[in-house]
């Protein structure tokens, strides 16, 4: 589906009349193509005193081509930034806030378009002092307000490093898959988000055009939307795909399967032998499977009031009992690994509700306490388990919508636009590596910063 308005701001007439009437503006976000530099210019790294994250993460960001600079070497308001990289976890008092304003303050028009703004921070839970703790959460304020503030496509997002992240030697190799994905475009209508880094195993790729080389992968629902992009995107990261769709989807799975050299499995989830039936094609084709991602979902919308048993039942079944069956039946038959991944698809509507959608928002809900309950549950096992929580992105789902709810959906975000069925495929895969092991528990939002929810 088509953002004619976006596409009639990028013209001239289009960008006079934005100017002079004061229009929404989508700018033009920046995202990945395989070979692209990490991040579009040189990156300011910046740090509180005391803070124990900016040197190792100097160090990846330097191993990875990134040209460094130094706040104190900086002299000049003309220099221009591909991102701000802040370590804020020298900060243990509300009055050392301050030094945010000091960083921050002078760069506020510094960033590139799609910049990046990355705060490092401790998770509060975990502070030695409750004024310490106060600090660290005033972080997510800062974080936020940037995403909104500063526009023209720049993500902003705070990053929780527990403080049993990394290993003996000091390298934080657990923070570079994270680092990767929220400088580069494959972060581009990701912001306002908090994400935790634990102190699970990463495992660096030895390419990392090709983070997921040689992993299988299975995508529920892969036959269109969200799923048939997230085929492509897993497989041009080196994935072998299994794209499993309901059968009347067939021809269409077909296609996508083709298209990137997958297997295409047929299957209603719902069925109640599809957890055995998928385990068994599992076993005998590959032996196990790496990544499972639960993308399939429906929505039959009604208020409450009027919605029959049946579209209750459906869409729980669909989008959230279905993903415990199968995981159940995966994970009894260690069919995935150490180092496994799970990843499931929830929703903005899981987070602040939508009208007409009960059932789907409970279904969403239910996703994310899937993810909470499971992470800790699996951690022993080396395998982690997340969430995405899409907000409104051009797919035929939200094609249906009422024209006007359409345009609020697309709108009520800090990037005045929807995103792309790629946004949500590009976080997916992230969470999908083997270098994101340390990645657990975490509910990432792909919505632009929606106002929903927030
Ligand atoms: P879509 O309707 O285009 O695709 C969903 C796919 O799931 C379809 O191919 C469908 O055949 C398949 N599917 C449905 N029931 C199935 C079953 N019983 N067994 C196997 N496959 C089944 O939807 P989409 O927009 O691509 O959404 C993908 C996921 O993202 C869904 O979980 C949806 O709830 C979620 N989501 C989408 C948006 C959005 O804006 N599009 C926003 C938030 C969340």
């Amino acid at each position: 589906m088509t953002d004619r308005y976006a596409s009639f701001v990028q013209s001239k007439a289009g960008r006079a009349l934005v100017k002079r009437l004061g229009l929404p503006d989508p700018p033009r976000l920046r995202r990945h193509t395989p070979g692209d530099p990490l991040v579009a210019g040189p990156v300011l790294l910046g740090a509180a005193t005391g803070g124990r994250l900016a040197e190792p993460v100097g160090k990846i960001l330097t191993a990875a081509g990134v040209e460094l600079s130094d706040p104190a070497a900086v002299d000049d308001t003309a220099a221009r930034f591909g991102a701000l990289v802040y370590d804020a976890t020298g900060i243990t008092d509300s009055t050392g806030l301050r030094q945010l304003y000091d960083f921050f303050h002078p760069q506020a028009r510094a960033l590139l378009p799609s910049g990046r703004v990355i705060v490092l921070g401790t998770p509060p839970a975990e502070c030695d002092s409750p004024r310490e703790a106060t600090a660290q959460r005033a972080l997510e304020g800062l974080t936020r307000s940037i995403g909104k503030e500063f526009g023209r496509g720049v993500t902003a997002q705070l990053v929780h490093v527990t403080k049993d992240a990394g290993n003996a030697a000091g390298t934080l190799t657990s923070l570079e898959s994270t680092l990767r994905f929220l400088l580069s475009g494959r972060s581009a209508y990701v912001s306002g988000q908090v994400v935790r880094v634990g102190a699970g195993t990463a495992q660096p790729p030895t390419d990392w055009d090709r983070p997921l080389d040689g992993q299988v992968v299975l995508v529920t629902g892969a036959a269109r939307g969200i799923g048939a992009a997230l085929a492509r995107v897993l497989a041009r990261d080196g994935a072998q795909v299994v794209a499993l769709d309901i059968p009347a989807a067939g021809d269409e799975l077909a296609a996508v399967a083709n298209e990137i050299g997958g297997s295409a499995v047929q299957l209603d989830l719902t069925a109640p032998d599809a957890p055995t039936r998928l385990a068994e094609h599992l076993a005998g084709r590959h032996g196990r499977v790496d990544v499972v991602v639960h993308n399939a979902g429906i929505t039959r919308d009604k208020t409450l009031g009027r919605m029959d048993a049946d579209r209750w039942d459906q869409v729980l079944d669909v989008n959230l009992s279905s993903q415990e069956r199968i995981n159940d039946v995966l994970l009894a038959r260690d069919l995935i690994p150490a180092g496994g991944r799970i990843v499931s698809v929830s929703s903005i509507a899981g987070i602040a509700g939508n009208r007409g959608q009960t059932n789907y928002a409970t279904s969403k809900a239910g996703v994310i306490g899937l993810v909470e309950s499971l992470a800790p549950a699996l951690r022993g096992r080396g395998i982690s388990v997340n969430a995405v929580a899409p907000g409104f992105i051009e797919t035929r789902l939200t094609a249906r919508v009422p024209l006007a709810l359409r345009e609020a959906g697309r709108r009520m975000n800090s990037m005045s636009q929807g995103g792309l069925p790629v946004d949500v495929a590009e976080t997916i895969g992230w969470l999908a590596w083997p270098a994101s092991g340390a990645v657990s528990g975490n509910v990432v939002r792909v919505c632009g910063q929606s106002l929903l929810g927030a």
